[in-house]
């Protein structure tokens, strides 16, 4: 079901590359931490054969003179005081480079998860949720973490500790430690069969956390919705429901653990047990110190055997956050073949027989779209409420790829322009605005228009009519506009967003212009902006107001994705078609309007605008 543990555990340890001489000086740290457990055993040995004969020489073969005088007496307290320095620095060395490498590695990992948001396909943001994706770079990041650093450390710590105390045990006694070893077999099938577990569990565990993050998240956003609905009981039953499967979920991980360290554990002393008996049955010829020494080496082997059996639980772990990292690291980026980079365009837009279909979706959104706009004509697409008009908005910066036909901007496909410079060529002001938690002034030169001077943000603040509110606010443009802007009036947001598109300057502007009510004031007040915003560049406006729409050379009625109607404003109207219908309906709207309108018109409008420089 799942990649194999091996293959994700080495990939996220070729992350660890560009730190390797960190990784050895840490390595070398654990090596000496573990070569003091069978020193301090053997120390023992010496200790006990002390007890009868104190005065005794410790090294009496030495090379040099004052060795051989040392007697045990004293060399024994000042060799345990010297193994603890030695485990001391080891330990230091070993958990201090190691940090390095793991929080580098983790670093890496975030940025590079954090990376792929920002050249990830439209497509991807619409299949996966924003709490899940949030939840990757939180949570996910931080169990990788422990794999990481944890884990790491135990394995070499402890595995060292186990590899250097076997080497002695064997080296003592070879035949009594291939007791020990007899159980090596079952050990490796209860970690296999544990790690499974572990796996399938921590991922489940991920996606609870993932759900809480976004019930939370989407409940913080919708406050109001969910206050004004009385939505609070279904949020709490949603948020309670979540919250409750992953402490389940998490209990279900302990229990495995819990169940399975001890049956380890046993599994050990039964082994133990069974040396114990041989050691006692058979004494040989070997002197007390040395069983006494036997005995503790090998009583200190269940320790790092259990430290690391539980370790498996959390490289499992991290082995299940990684997977899904690297899920959305290996996700293609947006398509991007194209090589095409033009410093300056005029701005003609053609689109040829165009038709698009979602991504797994089957119904075609938009069917033979067909139309042409010479340098200096104002087109306006005009149609009911999903009939299309954002999708070809946003097919055009290629947020999506159309399946059918060819959008040509300047006479040249847009699929042929490098996917960067083509979206520089274009001012984006999306149905939806969106405003940063910062001052006015950094959310109108936002990205690459950071550079632009200051007189430059305020021309454009001008031109869309924004100036005179933002100069009522108490810091001006250096006031904060609070998160996606909640301190400012949906009119305020949408004329910051024209500002921010007309700074920009760009020979193409797409406005897909909200549809919400707005006060006479406002709306008096965004259509000159627009007015301002589409003289001197093509520009692709969905507005919904009329006196945009009847200045435009050409208007395409739109109907389910097609466009069932084609003319000015005068001639369809002398047609007496669709357009004139939905005319009609909002002209008589827009008379009984100026009280606050209730219902969304029913004439949402796409102008495509050029007025030459
Ligand atoms: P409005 O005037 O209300 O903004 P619109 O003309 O802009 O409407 P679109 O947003 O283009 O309409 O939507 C056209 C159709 O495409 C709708 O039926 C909608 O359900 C579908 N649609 C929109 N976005 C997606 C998406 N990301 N994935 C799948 N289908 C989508
Ligand atoms: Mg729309």
């Amino acid at each position: 079901m799942y990649a194999s543990g091996l293959k994700i555990y080495l990939r996220l340890l070729a992350y660890v590359r560009p730190y390797w001489l960190m990784f050895a000086v840490s390595i070398l740290g654990f090596l000496a931490f573990a070569s003091t457990q069978p020193m301090l055993a053997g120390i023992l040995k010496y200790f006990v054969d002390g007890l009868t004969h104190p005065d005794a020489a410790l090294f009496p073969n030495a090379p040099w003179r004052w060795l051989q005088t040392l007697q045990l007496m004293y060399a024994v307290p000042f060799f345990i005081v010297l193994i603890a320095a030695w485990q001391g620095l080891g330990a230091f060395l070993g958990n201090f480079f190691l940090a390095k490498v793991s929080l580098g590695l983790v670093h890496d990992l975030r940025v590079a998860l954090f990376g792929s948001l920002l050249t990830l396909p439209n497509r991807y943001f619409d299949q996966h949720n924003s709490g899940h994706l949030i939840s990757r770079i939180t949570y996910n990041v931080t169990m990788v973490t422990g794999a990481a650093t944890d884990a790491i450390k135990v394995v070499i710590r402890e595995g060292m500790t186990v590899t250097f105390l076997f080497a002695y045990l064997l080296w003592m006694n070879w035949k009594l430690t291939l007791v020990m070893l007899a159980i090596l077999p079952l050990i490796a099938f209860m970690v296999t069969v544990a790690s499974r577990k572990f796996r399938k569990q921590s991922h489940r565990i991920q996606a609870a956390m993932g759900e809480l993050t976004h019930v939370a998240s989407e409940t913080i956003q919708g406050y109001r919705v969910v206050r004004s609905f009385g939505g609070e009981g279904y949020e709490q039953g949603r948020f309670l429901a979540a919250s409750l499967t992953n402490s389940q979920r998490q209990l279900r991980m302990t229990r495995t653990s819990a169940i399975y360290t001890p049956l380890l554990q046993l599994t050990i002393y039964c082994a133990m047990s069974a040396l114990m008996f041989l050691v006692l049955f058979m004494r040989g010829d070997a002197s007390a110190g040395e069983l006494v020494a036997y005995i503790t080496a090998a009583g200190l082997l269940p320790k790092p055997i259990r430290q690391l059996s539980e370790v498996s639980a959390t490289i499992q772990r991290g082995i299940a956050g990684a997977e899904s990292i690297f899920e959305q690291l290996d996700a293609a980026p947006e398509d991007d073949q194209g090589t095409l980079e033009r410093a300056q365009i005029t701005g003609r837009l053609e689109v040829r027989q165009l038709s698009f279909t979602y991504p797994g979706s089957t119904a075609p959104v938009l069917e033979n779209i067909r139309f042409a706009i010479a340098p200096g004509q104002l087109v306006a697409l005009v149609g009911r409420s999903g009939s299309g008009k954002s999708t070809l908005a946003n097919l055009i910066p290629r947020f999506y790829a159309h399946n059918i036909g060819e959008i040509l901007l300047d006479g040249v496909a847009v699929e042929a322009y490098r996917l960067k410079n083509l979206r520089q060529h274009i001012a984006l002001v999306t149905q939806q605005v969106t405003l940063f938690n910062d001052t006015i002034k950094n959310n109108i030169a936002y990205g690459d228009l950071a550079e632009k001077p200051e007189a430059a943000i305020r021309q454009a603040a001008a031109d869309a009519f924004a100036l005179e509110f933002i100069e009522r606010l108490p810091q001006g443009f250096d006031t904060e506009v609070g998160e996606n802007g909640v301190m400012l009036s949906g009119g305020q947001r949408q004329r910051l967003a024209i500002a921010r598109a007309l700074l920009k300057n760009a020979p193409v502007l797409i406005l897909d212009e909200a549809t919400s009510a707005l006060d006479s004031e406002s709306e008096r007040h965004i259509q000159a902006a627009l007015e301002k915003a589409m003289s001197g560049r093509t520009a692709l406006v969905i507005a919904h107001r009329l006196s945009t729409i009847e200045r435009a050379d050409l208007i395409l009625v739109m109907d389910q994705g097609r466009i069932i109607e084609r003319g000015t404003h005068t001639e369809l109207l002398a047609r007496g078609g669709h357009y004139a219908q939905l005319y009609e309906k909002q002209f008589v709207e827009e008379k009984s309007r100026r009280q606050p309108r209730l219902r969304k018109p029913a004439l949402n409008a796409l102008i495509i605008t050029r007025i030459d420089n």
